[in-house]
């Protein structure tokens, strides 16, 4: 800010071409100035996350580096849910800080559920995003050898087909493989009761397995 008030003042003795010009340049540079430091504390906090690797200071650098600014400081701590940092360009000075609500960070069933229905998807995702961490993803789409495999374990197990199918589908014959149940981890009670309050197309099929979610209407009564 201070830089910033000089530069103006030796702006207003240039001639008016001049000074506009210079005007021009000073409001340019004050916005990439804000552009680096922004994507710098962007880059720190999303580095200090869980997900980053823990090195939001030299994250900061790179990307205020990437935008023309050197990095002067950065209150950044790996773990830490917000990060200020402070560059400069051109000689002008600028802040930002970032921070994120750790609760929304829960993760995402994105990967637990690819490859099921998109209207499950949606539904599950939902679920999981108003459980704020208590209710996760277990099992979504299942490719047919993965459900053969499970078979197999569950022949192993229970000794007869006639038991193994009261825990597991046999292949060909599970809705996992058609991309229409998950199986979700956590607090299934509390998942079955945000389905109820959030009005979500999901249902529980099996009664011998609460943790089994599937889409309304997808499942054809024998
Ligand atoms: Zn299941």
């Amino acid at each position: 800010m201070t830089i910033l008030v000089g530069t103006l003042s030796i702006a207003i003795t240039l001639a008016w071409g001049g000074f506009l010009r210079d005007m021009h340049e000073v409001t340019l540079s004050r916005q990439l100035a804000q552009t680096a430091a922004d994507a710098a504390a962007l880059a720190a906090v999303a580095e200090a996350a869980p997900y980053g690797v823990g090195a939001p200071a030299a994250q900061a650098r790179e990307y205020a580096e990437a935008n023309g600014a050197h990095l002067l400081s950065c209150d950044c701590e790996a773990g830490a849910v917000g990060a200020q940092v402070e560059v400069s360009y051109r000689g002008v000075v600028a802040q930002a800080r970032a921070a994120y609500d750790p609760r929304r960070l829960q993760p995402l069933p994105t990967a637990a559920t690819q490859g099921v229905h998109p209207a499950l998807a949606e539904a599950v995702g939902a679920l999981v995003r108003a459980s704020e961490g208590a209710v996760y993803v277990v099992s979504g789409y299942r490719p047919p050898q993965r459900q053969a495999e499970l078979w197999k374990q569950a022949l192993a197990k229970y000794g007869s087909p006639e038991v193994a199918d009261d825990w597991v589908a046999p292949p060909g014959r599970s809705m996992h493989e058609r991309g229409l149940a998950v199986d979700l981890g956590g607090d299934t009670g509390l998942a079955a009761r945000l389905v109820a309050d959030l009005g979500l197309p999901l249902y529980r099929p099996l009664p011998h397995e609460p943790w089994h979610f599937e889409l309304v209407g997808t499942r054809r009564t024998p």
